[in-house]
């Protein structure tokens, strides 16, 4: 089996996981989790999104959190974006990183904005010259290359084209996101193997939500093709409002622990890790989406 000696991983409970709960964690508790992820060694983390506070008043707090924690030598706290409106805040409150979005289905891209994703892609210019102008980095993503809702398996050559319309804005770092929980380790393998060829200087990164409990085997997958870098959110949490029976992300105290077992270096510490998501679900007052929540580590019942 072929497996990298160490991983990155970006933990997206923050963002991805809080937007979907309905109670809204105040900005001290974000920053406390914050912090405390840090302290458990995470080196690339997603604090949140600039959107309309009206639609996500989850984010509404993002620029106050990215104000209050100010900036950790070595660690990347990154936001989502989804306008120029929000990289003028990204810039206002010292965000040093932004990720863009759009998502693979032609469909959704048409009814919605009258526009193919490769066409939405190519309209982000403005804002990536702005972002790049004051000094911050801009990081773009898929959302359902594997599948979506609207029209099922995407064809390979129109993910290709929303790779290549963000090569043409300047965007070398894409992640691909499978908010709808469809993909199968063959298929995450495949692409990744393609993908990595045909565009090499990408930085990949894969993003999994557990919706029918593949999320784990797609990590793998990923792995064998030569994909290093994952996000995930802890406790599971996470869903995604336009795909019905939506599950969280795959639990990063799940991943951790599935690398530590496998020698894998992910940097963070499993323990820590634990506590935190433990006392993120109490906070939200519901059980999480995590294994090793229920069972505990391997190694514990070895003892
Ligand atoms: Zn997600």
């Amino acid at each position: 089996m072929k497996l990298p000696s160490k991983v990155v991983i970006c933990e997206v409970g923050l963002r991805d996981g809080l937007q979907n709960e309905p109670k809204i964690l105040n900005v001290s508790e974000k920053l406390k989790l914050a912090e405390g992820l840090i302290e458990a060694g995470f080196k690339v983390i997603e604090l949140g999104s600039f959107m309309n506070p009206k639609a996500v008043p989850q984010m509404a707090d993002t620029d106050e959190l990215f104000r209050l924690i100010g900036n950790f030598e070595g660690v990347e706290l990154r936001a989502l974006v989804a306008n120029k409106k929000g990289v003028e805040r990204a810039i206002d409150c010292g965000c040093k990183k932004i990720k863009l979005n759009v998502s693979a289905s032609k469909q959704h891209n048409l009814a919605n904005i009258n526009k193919t994703p490769g066409e939405t892609v190519a309209g982000f210019a403005e804002n990536v010259d702005l972002a790049l102008k004051n000094g911050l980095e801009v990081s773009g993503s898929i959302s359902m290359p594997f599948g979506s809702p609207w029209e099922g398996l995407i064809p390979i050559d129109d993910v290709e084209e929303i790779v290549e319309a963000y090569i043409g804005v300047g965007i070398k770092e894409i992640s691909l996101s499978d908010a709808a929980g469809v993909a199968t380790p063959k298929q995450v393998y495949d692409m990744c193997c393609s993908m990595q060829k045909k565009y090499p200087h990408v930085k990949w990164w894969l993003h999994f939500h557990n919706t029918r409990g593949m999320a784990m085997a797609n990590i793998l997958a990923a792995m064998e093709a030569g994909i290093t870098n994952f996000d995930t959110a802890l406790g599971g949490t996470g869903g995604c409002p336009f795909v019905p029976g939506a599950a969280g992300n795959i639990s990063s105290e799940d991943v951790v622990h599935m690398m530590d077992e496998m020698g894998i270096a992910t940097g963070i510490d499993l323990l820590k890790l634990i506590e935190l998501s433990r006392n993120l679900l109490a906070l939200l007052g519901h059980a999480g989406d995590s294994y090793i929540q229920k069972a505990g580590r391997s190694k514990d019942l070895y003892k």
